[in-house]
C-alpha cells in the first residue's frame, strides 16, 4: 500500500488517470442509485402506510372499505419487479428489456460506442448517464490534484460520490434521502476525531450550527410568508458540511449556495427549462457550495479577510 502511494506520488498523471477511471466507474453505479433509491424509498413509505392502516385502531374505517385499500397497498404500484434494489434486477433497456452487456457498461465510452441508443431496439438512452459518469470522474480528478494521494483525498472522494447522487435525486424528486445525508454526517464527525479536515470541536459545533442555521431561516420564512422554502433534507446537508469542514465554513457555504442558486435558477428560467415560480431544490446548490468550500474554503476566507484589512 505504501509502495502504491509512493508510485502515485511520483507519477501524478498516472494518479489522475486512475482516479478519473475509478470515479467514472463509481459514477456508473451512482446512476443506478439516482434512479432506484427514490423508487425503493416510495415502496417503503407505501409499506408504512399499509402497516399503519392495518394496525391503528383510531382509524374508524369500515372493514369493507379498508380491505381493498390494504390489498392495493400490499403490491408495488410503480411497474417495477417485486424484487427491486440497487443490485437486482440487472440493468436493462427500459423499452425492450434487453440486458446491458458488460462492455456497454464502460463509463462514458459504452454510451458513445452505442451512439446513445439501445444496441437492440435503438431506443435513445439519456445523455444524463455518461454526463454523471464524466462529472464524477472529473470532480474526483480535481480532488486528486488538490489533495494528492492522501486519506483526505480518499474520504473526500466518498463524500463527492454521495453529493453527486444527492444532487440528481434532489433535482428529480425534491428530496434528499436520509440514507445518504445522515451516514455521511456521522462520517464527517468520525474523521475529524483525528482532525482530518478540521478539529473535532469545530466539527461538532459545525454540525449543530449547520442544521440550526437553515432551520431558523425555514421557520422565519414560514412565519413571515406562510410558505415552506426548504426541506429538512437541506438542514441535514448543511449539518453534514458543518461536521466535515467546521462551523467556520458555514457562512461561506450559505452565501455561495444562495448566489449559485440565484444565478443558476435565473439561467434555467431564461432558457425556459424551468417555469417561473415552480419549486426549486436547494440541495444541489448547498452540495456544490460545500464541495467548493472543501477545496478552496480556506483560501477564499483568507483572501476575503485580507481584502478587508
Ligand atoms: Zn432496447
Amino acid at each position: 500500500m505504501t509502495e502504491f502511494i509512493a508510485l502515485m506520488d511520483s507519477q501524478p498523471w498516472l494518479f489522475y488517470s486512475l482516479s478519473f477511471i475509478f470515479a467514472a466507474t463509481i459514477g456508473s453505479f451512482l446512476n443506478v442509485v439516482i434512479h432506484r433509491l427514490p423508487i425503493m424509498m416510495k415502496r417503503e413509505w407505501q409499506q408504512e402506510c399499509h402497516d399503519y392502516l392495518e394496525h391503528n385502531e383510531n382509524i374508524k374505517l369500515d372493514p369493507k372499505q379498508l380491505k381493498p385499500i390494504l390489498s392495493a397497498l400490499r403490491a408495488p404500484q410503480d411497474g417495477y419487479p417485486a424484487k427491486y434494489n440497487l443490485i437486482v434486477p440487472g440493468s436493462a433497456c427500459p423499452k425492450c428489456h434487453t440486458a446491458i452487456k458488460p462492455w456497454q457498461n464502460i463509463p462514458v465510452l459504452g454510451w458513445l460506442l452505442l451512439k446513445g441508443r439501445c444496441g437492440h431496439c435503438s431506443t435513445p438512452i439519456s445523455s444524463r448517464y455518461p454526463l454523471v459518469e464524466a462529472l464524477t470522474g472529473l470532480l474526483v480528478t480535481v480532488l486528486a490534484w488538490h489533495f494528492g494521494a492522501t486519506s483526505a483525498f480518499a474520504w473526500a472522494s466518498l463524500l463527492t460520490f454521495g453529493l453527486v447522487a444527492m444532487t440528481w435525486i434532489d433535482f428529480d424528486e425534491m428530496l434528499l434521502p436520509d440514507q445518504l445525508t445522515l451516514p455521511l454526517l456521522w462520517l464527517g464527525l468520525l474523521l475529524n476525531l483525528n482532525g482530518l479536515y478540521t478539529d473535532i470541536y469545530s466539527a461538532v459545533i459545525g454540525a449543530m450550527a449547520g442544521y440550526l442555521s437553515l432551520w431558523s431561516v425555514f421557520w422565519g420564512f414560514k412565519l413571515l410568508t406562510g410558505k415552506e422554502g426548504m426541506g429538512y433534507g437541506d438542514f441535514k446537508l448543511m449539518a453534514l458540511f458543518g461536521a466535515w469542514l467546521g462551523w467556520q465554513m458555514l457562512p461561506l457555504i450559505i452565501l455561495l449556495s444562495s448566489v449559485l442558486g440565484a444565478v443558476i435558477g435565473i439561467g434555467l428560467m431564461l432558457s425556459k427549462r424551468m417555469e417561473q415560480g415552480s419549486p426549486m431544490p436547494f440541495g444541489p446548490y448547498i452540495a456544490l457550495a460545500g464541495w467548493i468550500a472543501l477545496l478552496f474554503g480556506e483560501s477564499i476566507t483568507q483572501w476575503y479577510l485580507a481584502s478587508l484589512a
